[in-house]
């Protein structure tokens, strides 16, 4: 017998037949002598409709009330499916965040979760109940409703599994698992078995966004065995997210997936003068306007003057730019500023870089055959990314995936 922590999407309990058959998959399990604590999305659709329903009465949601307004698309979900288990005869219990007692920090709309009182789960669990979850939610300290951030229903799921000492995470989307590439552009992508953990952070920073970011941090913190699987087919064992020393190396491939991701700007300020103090001059005020900054390249310095590069999402580039012009530009004597949004990044990664020589040549090498040019370059241990024109990425992805043979079953 195991603990289980299933956790739904949106998509999964999008329809009351969806919802139905959650509660026989969720029968399954418990019919075969698991202990289930299921965590649920709201309806897809549903968050969103809330938001934009708020943004009618205030063009700035008040945080505090956006919270109070936005964790009922879950408390909706919890309690239909805690009915379709009971309508099947199952033992269920629904609760909230609050009832639970998720305790977040009160940092609304974003908030953390500090601790979770297990002990009612506990004594559910032990009188036979399915215990059901409403994701994505908490409670501060002094009872304020909190909500963790969009798709923070994951990371409910996990931080469950993590108190409660659960044996698997199982987290359940629409799509089979996780792949080597966007199968949307590479046809021929596969699922993954496994990924590790760090590979995960790195394909979803890259805008692979199958789970919450955070819940991949939390489930590598806490070791929680996390499964990434589809509620829409019966059988399938998914993608599981393992420790780098776990995974079997025979089966591992040097590179795991190609991530991309569109979304980003490019700005290169000309001609500063090359001195102490520059980078943190232009990158201090970016900093404190909450710009998050990507990859930054500075090149060497010739007649006393160097060219500073830097990424940020797209969104933030007319803002970025404004404050270069503006706070910066006219400070450190830069001869012109330029920029585009009109890239791509695209990244190989893959633990087993780290003990392969050649895999960025090999790119390299791949995108020159294709006249692709790169614009900068970036490394970590096990990631190599480069930024392209935006026209030219799904093909830099498509040859990438090829050229690593992630196409080729192992
Ligand atoms: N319902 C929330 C959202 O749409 C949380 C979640 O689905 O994980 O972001
Ligand atoms: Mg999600």
């Amino acid at each position: 017998m195991a603990l289980f922590v299933q956790k739904y999407g949106g998509t999964s309990v999008g329809s009351a037949e969806r919802i139905k058959n959650v509660a026989r998959r969720v029968a399954k399990y418990y019919a075969a002598g698991h202990e289930l604590i299921v965590v649920v999305s709201a309806m897809s659709g549903e968050t969103n409709r809330l938001i934009a329903l708020a943004k009618e009465i205030q063009a700035n949601p008040d945080p505090r009330e956006l919270d109070v307004m936005v964790s009922t698309g879950e408390q909706v979900t919890i309690a239909l499916l805690a009915m379709a288990l009971k309508e099947i005869n199952i033992k269920a219990k629904s609760y909230t965040g609050s009832q639970v007692r998720i305790l977040t920090d009160s940092a609304h709309t974003k908030a953390r979760i500090l601790k979770i009182d297990e002990e009612r789960i506990r004594a559910d669990l032990k009188a036979g109940n399915v215990v059901v979850v409403a994701g994505f939610q908490g409670i501060d300290e002094a009872n304020n409703i909190t909500t963790l951030g969009r798709g923070g229903s994951d990371t409910t799921g996990v931080a469950l599994a993590a108190a409660l000492k659960a044996d698997e995470c199982q987290i359940y989307t629409d799509v089979d698992g996780i792949y080597t590439t966007d199968p949307r552009i590479v046809p021929e992508a596969r699922r993954l078995k496994t990924i590790t953990f760090e590979e995960m952070l790195e394909m979803a920073s890259l805008g692979s966004k199958v789970l919450q970011i955070r819940s991949v941090e939390f489930a590598g913190k806490y070791k929680v065995k996390l499964r990434v699987l589809s509620s829409f087919e019966e059988e399938g064992e998914g993608t599981l997210i393992t420790f780098e020393e776990d995974k079997n190396n025979m089966e591992q491939a040097v590179i795991s997936g190609i991530a991309f991701n569109r979304d980003e700007a490019k700005i290169t300020i000309l001609g500063v003068p090359d001195h102490p103090g520059i980078a943190y001059q232009i990158l201090g005020p970016v900093a404190d306007a909450n710009i998050d900054v990507d990859m930054i390249i500075q090149n060497v310095g010739h007649d006393g003057t160097t060219d500073f590069s830097f990424t940020v999402n797209r969104g933030e580039f007319a803002n970025t730019m404004n404050i270069l012009k503006n706070k910066i530009l006219p400070h450190i004597g830069a001869r012109d500023i330029i920029g585009g949004d009109k890239i791509a990044k695209v990244s190989v990664v893959g633990v087993g870089m780290r003990s392969h020589a050649g895999i960025a040549s090999k790119m390299f090498r791949v995108l020159a055959e294709e006249g692709i040019n790169i614009q900068m370059i970036t490394t970590s241990e096990i990631k190599i990314s480069v930024v392209v024109d935006e026209k030219y990425m799904e093909l830099a992805v498509r040859v990438l995936h090829k050229a690593f043979d992630l196409d080729q079953e192992l």
